[in-house]
């Protein structure tokens, strides 16, 4: 992830460094929270991650044979992952059907495109799937849904007449459901207006209260930076947050909102977006991440 790389140039420098341990360490945690907070995650996020890496940098010994720099590297690695989610791949297959999707997330950030890639997504493992478009402020957003929904081979629901969002979300729930979806996928508004963020948020749990959804899904762009901290902790506030799709992977932004909104909400990145097209979408893989951050 561009950006981040200042976190590789410390693991950099610290291999080349020399001198008494205990001082290599402390200059060492000094760079990574430099260059995790300059990639945006949140401070409080990055002096208890740098922490633990400390303590066990002191405490721990090396295994034989490595040296306790490589170690040290090891222990960064192994903290990261874990803030990730740990070793295992997120969970993406949903545990019985028909299963309810619900997207937040502030306008722009990609969340309707994300509504057609998980739908290909879900189609191309076989699932029936249907979207249902309940947002009823963006113009063009409810267009932009069905053309999408048309090109992935999934049930469409919408009302372009209606300014009932919750009523849609309803009705377009049942009618999916009654068309034997096994996976329905419910996009919602991102904005309500300068200075509304409250109407939003009650909008979100009208329709949470309405669809009783499986998961609520969260989309965030990467270029999100600092907001993403508190973002993430509204929408968690207004409709439990159950997952996290972070979009525009594919940019030069620095993404480490990403980190911070798994800090907020407690939930598991399970997806990346890495373009504008529908297919331009992976499930996250915690390690290869963590491993393109340290290079
Ligand atoms: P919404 O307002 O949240 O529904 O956002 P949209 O789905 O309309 O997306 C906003 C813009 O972001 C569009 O131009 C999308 O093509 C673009 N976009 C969405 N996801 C990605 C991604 O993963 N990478 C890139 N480069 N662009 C994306």
């Amino acid at each position: 992830m561009p950006g981040l790389d200042d976190l590789r140039k410390a693991v950099g420098r610290l291999l080349k460094r020399s001198g008494p341990y205990e001082a290599i360490v402390k200059e060492y945690i000094r760079d990574i929270q430099r260059a995790l907070i300059s990639a945006d995650v949140n401070v409080r996020l990055v002096f208890d991650l740098t922490k633990r890496i400390r303590e066990r940098a002191l405490r721990e010994q090396p295994p034989p044979g490595v040296s306790r720099r490589e170690w040290l590297v090891k222990v960064t690695y192994d903290e990261l992952v874990k803030l990730f989610g740990g070793d295992d791949e997120p969970e993406v297959k949903p545990p019985y059907t028909p299963y309810v999707i619900m997207m937040v997330g502030v306008q722009g950030s990609g969340k309707t495109t994300t509504v057609g890639k998980l739908a290909k997504f879900y189609r191309s493992m076989g699932y029936k799937v249907g979207v249902v478009a309940a947002d009823t402020y963006r113009p063009g957003a409810y267009e932009q849904l069905r053309q999408l929904a048309d090109r992935v081979g999934a049930m469409f629901y919408g009302e372009p007449d209606s300014k009932d969002p919750v009523s849609i979300a309803r009705r377009g729930v049942e009618e999916l459901k009654k068309r034997g979806a096994d996976i329905i996928i419910v996009d919602t508004a991102g904005r309500h207006g300068y200075g509304e963020e409250e109407a939003l948020l009650k909008e979100m749990q009208d329709i949470a209260a309405a669809v009783k959804p499986d998961e609520v899904m969260l989309v965030i762009d990467a270029a999100m930076g600092q907001k993403s901290y508190d973002l993430a902790k509204r929408f968690h506030e207004a409709t439990p947050i159950g997952s996290i799709v972070v979009t525009k992977m594919d940019g030069t932004a620095k993404g480490g909102g990403a980190l911070s909104a798994v800090a907020a909400t407690g939930a598991r990145i399970k997806f990346i977006g890495t373009g504008e097209d529908v297919d331009e979408f992976e499930v996250f893989r915690p390690r290869r991440f963590v491993a393109r951050l340290l290079g």
